[in-house]
């Protein structure tokens, strides 16, 4: 039999996710040192410390859990009213908390960039802890560089099995969201991205159900134990890069105390001998001009994948390296980089110029003309004439597609909305979750434009007026637009929504 959790109290009686209206007074009623204390106050995250530590995504979900509230009330509730009172503005809107927040699995939130920095602050407030910087990769910043992060929530299911064996709910490790790490360095099999095994499971309930990491979204198993897929063994090449991210990890707050100085000293330690920057270079897969770049500026990064390899030759530790010091890491003997040395094609910028001609017309941009052509962008950035206009026209098919895309969310709403209006139903997100086929996610732009349609309908509950600030006014417009094409069949008065320039 497997476990199923408790749904979330998206239904009426019996509830298990309390109500909002309470965890708002909680969190306004209590003190705290930075922003008065919310329900979301000292669970620190499991393996605080160690390689294994839980990730802010898996935090969230924990969190949330924990109090008995869905993630997105606490996005949408509770933690805009935390970073209104820290008083940060987003300087753009993918880096607001709350925006599109569980996309990819939480991936910006777990980074090494500015939305991952905002999402700490913002839960270090929201649960006065601090170090929750070590739940994501912003120590690395100023040492490494690199898509780090995978876009979807792997795990090891012997580590789920053991966390619940040890009376434990499973969490996410920031260790099985790092692009290098293929296998659990603790069981030495490879990493899972879960699907559900069971059929004849449809996913209505998502929407309410409890969202935590380690249980599978679709059937609620604890610990993915619905999983039908078999981890492979995994080969000691990626048992030791997996393990070198791990004590990386574990490693964080003194990796980010040492700062990008003593990682050059030790790589020039390891490169006394005359001529060691080439060979090293050769043997790491680096570009040696990079190599000497980045030894001599400080501002340059190398990529983590790229340090991995330097240790993997060299056979020493990473998390030590990037302290200054050079240990050897006996496991790393013999492998080779896993990089390839890139070929230096010579350019042919006949054909650059041709390609990028073509590509207006062709509807492609300038990454898949890079692609195609296996060079960078600088490189068809030399030949600015034909490079604007790619890049140009591709930004504004890009903004047509999203006001297609908005105008189709808010056609999908008014259609349901409609028919919810003609059996007498209504304008709730509940009964919205009923409506089959015109169902949408949660975290969906369907679902924001709905508070907001509410609020322009005369909906007091809808938080309409908290999220529409997250729309453009031309979207606010239409939605109005909308609002007022319902008004009739819903019979209440609207109420002008707040339309002002961003
Ligand atoms: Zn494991
Ligand atoms: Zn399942």
């Amino acid at each position: 039999m497997i476990p199923v959790l408790l749904r979330s109290g998206h239904r009426s009686g019996g509830s298990a996710v309390r109500d909002l209206a309470n965890a708002s007074r909680l969190w306004r009623e209590a003190d705290g040192p930075v922003v008065p204390a919310t329900p979301l106050y000292g669970i620190p995250p499991r393996g605080a410390g160690t390689g294994e530590v839980e990730s802010l995504f898996s935090h969230l979900l924990t969190l949330s859990y924990e109090q008995r509230l869905s993630p997105r009330q606490v996005v949408s509730h509770v933690l805009p009213g935390v970073e209104e009172k820290l008083g940060v503005l987003a300087t753009c809107p993918s880096h607001k908390v709350g925006w599109a927040w569980d996309r990819h699995a939480g991936k910006e939130m777990v980074g090494m960039h500015e939305s991952a920095a905002r999402w700490v602050r913002v839960m270090e407030a929201a649960t006065g802890l601090t170090g929750l910087r070590f739940s994501t990769l912003l120590p690395l910043e100023l040492l490494t560089t690199g898509n780090l992060i995978t876009s979807e929530e792997r795990v090891c299911l012997d580590c789920l099995a053991a966390d619940k064996a040890s009376g434990e709910k499973p969490y996410g490790r920031l260790l099985w969201r790092l692009r290098p790490v293929t296998c659990c360095p603790l069981h030495r099999k490879r990493l899972l991205a879960p699907v559900c095994g069971r059929t004849g499971r449809a996913a209505a309930a998502d929407y309410g159900r409890v969202k935590l990491s380690g249980v599978c979204a679709s059937c609620g198993s604890i610990g993915h134990r619905c999983s039908k897929q078999e981890p492979g063994d995994a080969g000691p090449d990626e048992v030791w890069r997996a393990e070198q991210c791990l004590r990386v990890l574990a490693a964080l707050p003194s990796i980010e105390r040492s700062g990008p100085a003593p990682v050059r000293t030790a790589v020039r330690a390891l490169c006394s001998g005359r001529g060691a920057v080439s060979s090293l270079a050769f043997r790491a897969g680096a570009p040696k001009s990079v190599l000497t770049q980045w030894l001599k500026n400080e501002e340059w990064r190398l990529s983590f994948e790229q340090l991995l390899d330097i240790c993997a030759v060299e056979e020493v530790d990473l998390a030590e390296l990037l302290q200054g010091r050079v240990v050897a890491s006996p496991g790393a003997a013999g492998l080779a980089p896993s990089r390839v040395r890139r070929r230096r094609d010579p350019v042919d910028h006949e054909a650059i110029r041709s390609a990028l001609a073509l590509a207006v017309t062709e509807e492609r941009s300038v990454t898949d003309v890079a692609r195609a052509l296996r060079v960078d962008l600088a490189t068809l950035a030399k030949h600015r004439d034909l490079y604007v206009p790619v890049r140009e026209a591709t930004a504004r098919r890009n903004a047509a597609a999203e006001e297609a895309r908005h105008l189709a969310a808010i056609q999908k709403v008014e259609t349901m909305a409609s028919h919810l209006a003609e059996r007498g139903k209504r304008l709730t997100h509940r009964n919205a979750l009923r409506e089959g086929a015109n169902r949408f996610a949660p975290s969906s732009v369907e679902s924001v434009v709905l508070s907001v349609m509410r609020t322009a309908l005369g909906g007091r509950k809808a938080n309409g007026p908290a999220v529409a600030a997250r729309l453009g006014p031309r979207y606010l417009q239409r939605i109005s637009e909308a609002a007022g094409r319902l008004r009739p069949e819903i019979g209440e008065a609207q109420i002008p929504l707040p339309l002002q320039a961003d």
